[in-house]
């Protein structure tokens, strides 16, 4: 078997945003050459998502105005974990949002269905963060 390991570095220079990385995910596993396989992806931050869904910007601008009425940023003094830091929010966005995704590779490709992508969703942005990729296979 076939085991495959590296980071994917984001410096994202807002607050909030959503990147695809499917085509880096797809990169990862031609490096790997894995043919038939698991890739995982997840966020090795508390304040950022890994998940898998459309590449619409109307769809990014609804979820980014989903997860505000859901845990705004402002005021800050709402919550509890904003002793000292500003991010509450963030850790509530990456929650419902998710730390993981797992695919099928197959054939050496991602085995998605049509509209499926991959992306980094950030929520406490503008410092260095990583993604894992983790592939295991044949
Ligand atoms: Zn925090």
């Amino acid at each position: 078997m076939k085991s495959y390991r590296k980071e994917l570095w984001f410096e994202v220079p807002t607050r909030r945003a959503f990147i695809n990385i499917t085509s880096d995910v797809q990169r990862c596993i031609d490096e790997s050459g894995v043919k038939d396989g698991l890739v995982l992806v997840n966020a090795m931050h508390i304040t950022a998502s890994v998940f898998i869904n459309d590449d619409e910007s109307g769809l990014h601008h609804d979820y980014d105005v989903w997860l505000e009425k859901l845990a705004p940023h402002a005021p800050v003094s709402q919550y509890r974990h904003n002793v000292g830091e500003d991010n509450a929010d963030a850790h509530m966005k990456r929650q419902i949002m998710g730390r993981e995704v797992v695919a099928a590779i197959t054939g050496g490709y991602l085995d998605f269905g049509t509209w499926e992508r991959i992306f980094y969703g950030e929520f406490d942005g503008r410092r260095k963060k990583r993604v894992l990729v983790k592939i295991i296979g044949e």
